[in-house]
């Protein structure tokens, strides 16, 4: 066993076990030792039971007296227990648990982590956390006692479990680190088995950070080592035939549009056509800020590709945004006589399809298409994955463009996105007004309302309503808050004309009640934060958002990029009570790069910005602080991705690549 084994070659762990890992995005044992902990508990202080008092949580190590299986009389089935050091003795409960009654027997000597509360009139300790110890050696504890780490977990995966697990494998195996130790000695990193000790087991806090440094180090390592094998391969695949581009019709196609492009929307096509005429596939990354234009420099992309009679499947991540596209670029196309299709879940063309295809994630359960020439991939990180699906559904191998709203500086996105090219699109078009941003208070809400009520009776103004953030899946509890949010609106601007829009509608509704806005058939669209990505109706001039504070500044960014898409000056309205810097800042910069960095400069370390969020799955230890790393890693990736031979770990974890690579089984 090594790094690079399955995580079912650890004793204990089978094919079920690796299913519930996989949700934690850990299919080999590296990825088990490299699932860090996103907090801890330190539970080193140990009390004595005579000292506790109601409210605290605390940790004791004390012997079971007792322990029986009993009703309540309330009709709740519990396990009741009592437990003594040497300074006195306490009951203790759990609940629904009666196995406990034969692992804690009478006479166990127990670690207890838990809150002490008033039940049933008495001092107890409920629920606790329990661990089964060594009377001789209490210092054995694992989970009470020392500072514990608390993992992302899954049903089926406690922390319990993961520490546990974690904790067997450094201490009972001998393995070794990713990056061979030959090379980062003369580094003057961490070792890399400190650095995994103190991450998981840390003695003090301060230890956790520099730990995580050289976690990262290997992280971004690893990851341009996979960037570079990746470009090398992609050098290689040969295109059967090269896109031959016609300047003079790509030019008449520039001069029909309905508005002037920029000169940085100019440069990417530039870019992009020049990649498309060479016989090796383009692979390519179009970076720009919400609202500068990414679609349409795609579209001419796709023109060309028709002119040579090649098809271009464009993707996107959601299906409001795949129906969007395919109304945009039909109403580009169709007076070029170019038909486009759409394909999502809900809409399954079952005749020819078109020379564009737009789609979600549909497009790949289709059947094979032919003759692609293109593949656009909008607001899409998972590139790995879509790679290999592309591999298989298409067959040969097309160019790609990948388009991203993701601020990160051009510099980080070249290190990250080893394996891309990468234009940017650094200008918005012009005559965009920047949005006019209040942090309104509660107190101000019914004034913010009348003035709404005004600019609609007044100008006709279109406004967005945004439900605070609840959870990040668009759960029940989110929808039901839109819902009452809706409900409420409704009475307050009776008189106006409003609609509800969440991600648990049917696709049709969904798209009617876009398309109704659009057409102005609302003044008032009320809706949950999750439907937003990459909506354009440009006539909306007004954003509000509830409970602006829980939201991250690039998210707001990203709602208020909604409006703000045409001429006319627009407005966002970020209702919060917290006047803080942070949200102040949405007032005074309008760059999602700008607003990313002050994100990351005032929420520090290991918050919203914590990881690099440029993919599902790419890093997950590096930060935009170890950006200084990044170099040091680079110049390793070099002198390593030539000797893999001589690390046939690395060379394997390499060709993994990435983690949706290996599968359970
Ligand atoms: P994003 O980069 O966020 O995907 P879009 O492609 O949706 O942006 O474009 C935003 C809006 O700007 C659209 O309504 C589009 O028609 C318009 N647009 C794009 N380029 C220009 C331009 N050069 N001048 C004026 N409007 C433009
Ligand atoms: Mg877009």
């Amino acid at each position: 066993m090594d790094l690079s084994s399955p995580i079912t070659a650890l004793p204990g762990i089978g094919p079920a076990l690796a299913e519930k890992l996989y949700k934690l995005n850990i299919a080999s044992v590296y990825q088990l030792l490299t699932h860090l902990p996103f907090r801890y508990e330190d539970r080193r202080a140990i009390s004595t039971i005579a000292r506790i008092q109601s409210g605290e949580t605390i940790s004791l190590i004390a012997r079971i007296d007792s322990i029986k299986n009993q009703f309540t009389h309330r009709g709740k089935f519990i396990q009741d227990a009592v437990i003594s050091d040497s300074s006195g003795s306490l009951s203790v409960v759990w609940f629904n648990q009666s196995f406990l009654a034969k692992t804690l027997k009478a006479g166990t000597t127990v670690a207890l982590y838990g809150k002490i509360e008033d039940f049933a009139h008495k001092k107890t300790l409920v629920s606790p956390d329990y661990e089964v110890i060594d009377p001789n050696s209490p210092q054995s504890s694992l989970h009470t006692g020392r500072i514990i780490p608390i993992y992302p977990e899954t049903a089926g995966i406690s922390s319990k479990w993961l520490r546990s697990k974690i904790h067997q494998l450094l201490t009972s195996t001998q393995i070794t680190s990713v990056i061979p130790s030959d090379i980062t000695n003369p580094l003057s990193l961490l070792p890399w088995e400190k650095a995994l000790h103190d991450i998981h087991f840390p003695t003090d806090l301060t230890s956790i950070e520099t730990a995580r440094r050289r976690l990262a180090f290997d992280e971004l390592c690893l990851l341009q080592i996979i960037s570079l094998k990746r470009r090398e391969s992609w050098k290689k695949t040969r295109l059967s035939t090269p896109l031959a581009v016609d300047q003079e019709q790509v030019l008449s196609f520039i001069q029909k549009l309905p508005f002037i492009l920029t000169s940085t929307q100019l440069s990417a096509i530039k870019d992009i056509l020049t990649d498309m005429g060479k016989s090796q596939p383009m692979n390519r990354l179009l970076e720009g800020d919400v609202g500068s234009g990414k679609t349409v420099v795609a579209a001419i992309a796709a023109y060309v590709s028709h002119l040579n009679g090649h098809r271009t499947i464009i993707m996107a991540p959601t299906q409001i945004l795949a129906s969007q596209h395919y109304s945009t670029l039909q109403a580009l196309f169709s007076p070029f006589g170019i038909s486009v299709s759409l394909v999502t879940s809900a809409n399954k063309p079952s005749g020819n399809l078109g020379s564009v295809v737009v789609g979600t994630h549909a497009l790949f359960t289709q059947s094979k298409y032919d003759q692609v020439g293109l593949v656009v991939i909008d607001e899409q990180h998972r590139f790995g994955v879509i790679q290999r699906a592309l591999a298989t559904n298409f067959g040969a191998s097309p160019h790609i463009l990948t388009m991203t709203a993701t601020p990160i500086p051009r510099t980080v996105a070249l290190t990250v996105h080893g394996e891309l090219d990468v234009s940017v699109l650094s200008t918005l078009p012009s005559g965009r007004l920047p949005v006019k941003t209040w942090v309104v208070s509660e107190n101000k809400r019914s004034a913010a309302y009348s003035w709404i009520a005004s600019q609609i009776t007044q100008f006709g103004a279109q406004i967005f309503i945004v439900c605070p953030f609840i959870d990040p899946s668009e759960s029940a509890s989110t929808v039901k808050a839109a819902t009452a949010e809706f409900e409420k609106l409704t009475q307050i601007f009776s008189g106006y004309k409003l609609a509800l829009l969440h991600g648990k509608l049917k696709s049709k509704l969904k798209d009617q009640t876009i398309q109704d806005f659009r057409d102005r058939k609302y003044d008032i669209l009320v809706t949950t934060p999750v439907v937003e990505v990459g909506i354009d109706i440009p006539t909306a001039t007004i954003m509000l958002i509830e409970g602006g504070e829980r939201f991250g500044l690039a998210q707001l960014h990203q709602l208020r990029g909604r409006v703000g898409r045409s001429h006319v000056q627009s407005y966002c309205l970020l209702f919060s009570e917290d006047q803080s810097e942070r949200l102040k800042a949405m007032e005074n910069y309008h760059s999602g790069l700008e607003l990313a960095e002050i994100d990351f400069r005032l929420r520090g370390p290991g918050q919203i910005y914590g990881t690099l969020q440029h993919g599902q799955s790419d890093l997950s230890i590096a930060k935009f602080e170890d950006l200084d790393l990044l170099d040091l890693a680079k110049k390793t990736a070099e002198t390593l991705s030539d000797q893999l031979d001589h690390y046939p770990v690395l060379r394997s974890l390499v060709s993994q690549g990435k983690i949706d690579a290996i599968q359970p089984n």
